[in-house]
């Protein structure tokens, strides 16, 4: 193969492999952001769930606030009821007392709801409790991954860059300007396979000569449509992967 093309199809590994790692970097502030709000649902749902339990206990609270209020009311109608000198006012005080009886059943119906409420809401809690200790270990986890990821595409940067740093020097000036105008224009890449004559990037049919003088691999030659760097791997049946050129 002519050297120059092998050499760009190098190239084109190089900067594609950057280009990601590139991309991957950028990416990496909103992934660690989408794991903080993660984090922040998980304990905001906590806090939420302590705070219902906690009105919970506030609601009982008052309520067994009013039972005692009515109780204490209660006996002194019960007393009352013995120095009552009429019917009338005997008949008035029955009703006080079958109405103080009333608000105290009522409310302690209201007590049982309150208390049923709160144990589901003390196990919500328990829950959440578990889901946040969870997703904090989860979280941890992955953010470790993304430092190690972070790292590992650092390094890939600098090997590719240090390589192609040295590969450069080699080619041709001309054929670099080539590559790299095409490059420019493609959104980095310049070099295509050509395969069952086709420019498989654009997927352009080359011109039968344009493809016969592509399979030989001597020379630079550009895609007509893309202006793409193309070369020759083999076609369907016998195609070797780009990697092991
Ligand atoms: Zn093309």
């Amino acid at each position: 193969m002519n050297t120059d093309l092998t050499r760009l199809i190098r190239l084109q590994q190089l900067e594609t492999a950057a280009d990601e790692a590139r991309r991957r970097i950028a990416d990496h502030p909103a992934r660690i952001q989408a794991l903080d709000a993660r984090l922040q649902g998980a304990r905001d749902g906590l806090a939420d769930i302590k705070a219902r339990f906690a009105t919970a206990g506030e609601k009982r609270r008052a309520e067994e606030k009013e039972v005692a209020g009515v109780q204490t009311r209660l006996a002194k109608y019960k007393d009352q009821l013995l120095e009552v000198k009429t019917n009338r006012e005997y008949t008035a005080m029955l009703h006080e007392i079958e109405t103080a009886q009333n608000d105290i059943r009522t409310r302690e119906d209201r007590i049982l709801e309150i208390m049923m409420e709160s144990d589901e809401l003390n196990a919500g809690v328990k829950k959440s409790e578990g889901e946040l200790k969870a997703a904090e270990k989860e979280i941890a986890a992955e953010r470790s991954v993304l430092d190690t990821e972070m790292v590992g595409l650092q390094a890939e940067i600098n090997r590719t860059t240090a390589e192609r740093e040295k590969l450069v020097t080699d080619i041709d000036r001309h054929v670099l300007a080539i590559f790299e105008t095409t490059a420019k224009g493609r959104k980095g890449i310049a070099v295509a396979e050509a395969k069952d004559g086709l420019c498989t990037i654009c997927h352009v049919r080359l011109r039968p000569q344009v493809f016969n003088e592509v399979r030989k691999n001597e020379s630079i030659i550009q895609c007509d449509s893309c202006r793409r760097i193309l070369y020759f791997a083999g076609n369907t049946e016998a195609s070797a992967p780009v990697s092991q050129l």
